[in-house]
């Protein structure tokens, strides 16, 4: 068998929780292996989408809002080191309905944490945004720092400069890592191809991959689900649905969101309703008539100028759920070097940047992992919390 050099740590899934990873692990004076069974980015991987959103309205969360904060900062810094504009500040609209709950414990945390946002009464919204008509939406929130993420091009990005500044990267799927009974500390993995890779810690950040790789442990822990994702084509010169005339939107209420003409790849709208569960290697990615209707019907309703927009391009990608929405960082319980990272949950992506530092930190210092984010922590029933 053919044996790696031994590595600090091998990050195992370079989707953007990985790739940040090994970003802050490297500059920490680490020595890092990333590997990826697909690629960087992949298409079957759920960073490897056009465009994510990165807003900072997490209702009363606010560790999230904290994260999201922190990562549009090291965002922003990242795309202006390498020169290459992957943030559009569109802003993002909130749309609320009269008492709804989560919009208004959102306005109390970008208060207290001194996020920029205004409060928007109906006749506002209607006013700045002609375009829309609102429906049952009664008040909004704009946060105007926040806005859109080139996904898949800055997750390739951050993985090229971590490469650039000495990591290595390996093309390779990797196995279920198995070791003697009685030994906590896991020396290396295998990988298909036959490669046995040796490291002192290793991070698995293996996505909506994370529960065929640890079946025992993660089956009833993180369910992968289907989600479509469409983009609209709008009229010849008609800019009323691209930045800045029209932000990033969040319906909360009718679960659905949606992101302005970015690049000219057209409007893009997405349900945020969990669909049912998916296999990411073996999964066909084509959309169903019915959600093209259910959509179709959203738009005609909601942004009439687009009532006959023809659909240009479509998408089929997961989420990988944790049963409230928390995300899991954990150590693996029979390996003392073996960390478990993911359950983005359909909201992980803008953090990409916080949690690769937060990881960062547990593994080179060894400090203790907050209690939400833990595998104890993990209940079996899907409940959702955290949006
Ligand atoms: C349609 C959609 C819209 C979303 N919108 C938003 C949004 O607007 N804002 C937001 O913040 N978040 C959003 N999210 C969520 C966000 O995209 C995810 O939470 C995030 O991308 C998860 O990243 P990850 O690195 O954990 O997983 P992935 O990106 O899936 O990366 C996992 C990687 O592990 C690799 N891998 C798996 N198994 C192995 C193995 N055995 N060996 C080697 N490599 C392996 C895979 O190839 C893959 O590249 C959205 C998700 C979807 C699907």
């Amino acid at each position: 068998m053919q044996t790696s050099k031994n590595y600090d740590v091998a990050v195992i899934g370079a989707g953007v929780f990985g790739a940040w990873i090994a970003y802050h692990l490297q500059r920490s004076g680490k020595t890092i292996v990333l590997l990826d069974a697909y690629g960087v980015a992949n298409s079957r991987a759920s960073s490897g989408g056009e465009s994510r959103v990165i807003r900072m309205g997490y209702g009363a969360d606010e560790i999230y809002t904290r994260w999201a904060m922190r990562s549009l900062a090291l965002w922003q810094e990242f795309f202006r080191q390498v020169d290459e504009p992957l943030f559009h500040r569109t802003g993002v609209l909130w749309m609320a309905r009269q008492d709804d709950p989560y919009s208004v414990s959102s306005t109390r945390t970008l208060q207290k944490l001194g996020v920029r946002f205004e409060k928007l009464a109906r006749a506002e919204l209607e006013q700045r945004y002609p375009q829309i008509a609102f429906g049952s939406v009664t008040w909004g929130i704009l946060e105007p720092d926040s806005g859109a993420l080139m996904a898949r091009r800055a997750v390739q990005r951050v993985v090229q400069e971590t490469l650039k500044s000495g990591a290595d990267y390996l093309p390779e799927a990797v196995e279920t890592p198995t070791c003697p009974t009685g030994n906590a500390r896991l020396a290396s993995l295998t990988t298909r191809s036959g490669l046995s890779v040796r490291a002192a810690n290793f991070i698995f950040a293996c996505g909506p991959w994370l529960p065929k790789l640890f079946p025992d442990l993660l089956t009833d822990c993180i369910h992968p689900t289907r989600q479509e994702v469409f983009f609209f084509g709008v009229d010849p010169g008609d800019r009323r649905f691209a930045s800045p005339l029209l932000p990033v939107w969040i319906d909360f209420g009718d679960e659905i969101y949606g992101i302005p003409d970015l690049e000219n790849r057209g409007f893009k709208i997405a349900p945020d309703r969990h669909g049912p569960l998916f296999d990411p290697d073996k999964g066909e990615r084509v959309v169903t008539t019915e959600g093209l209707s259910a959509v179709r019907k959203f738009l005609a309703q909601r942004f009439p100028g687009l009532k006959d927009a023809p659909l240009l391009e479509t998408r089929v990608c997961q989420y990988e759920n944790t049963s409230n929405g928390d995300f899991l960082i954990d150590r693996h319980p029979a390996f003392d070097n073996v960390w478990l990272v993911g359950g983005g949950s359909g909201h992980g992506f803008k953090h990409g940047p916080a949690l690769g530092e937060y990881v960062a930190a547990r593994v080179v210092e060894g400090s203790t992992v907050e209690p939400r984010f833990t595998l104890a922590t993990k209940g079996k029933v899907q409940k959702r919390t955290v949006f």
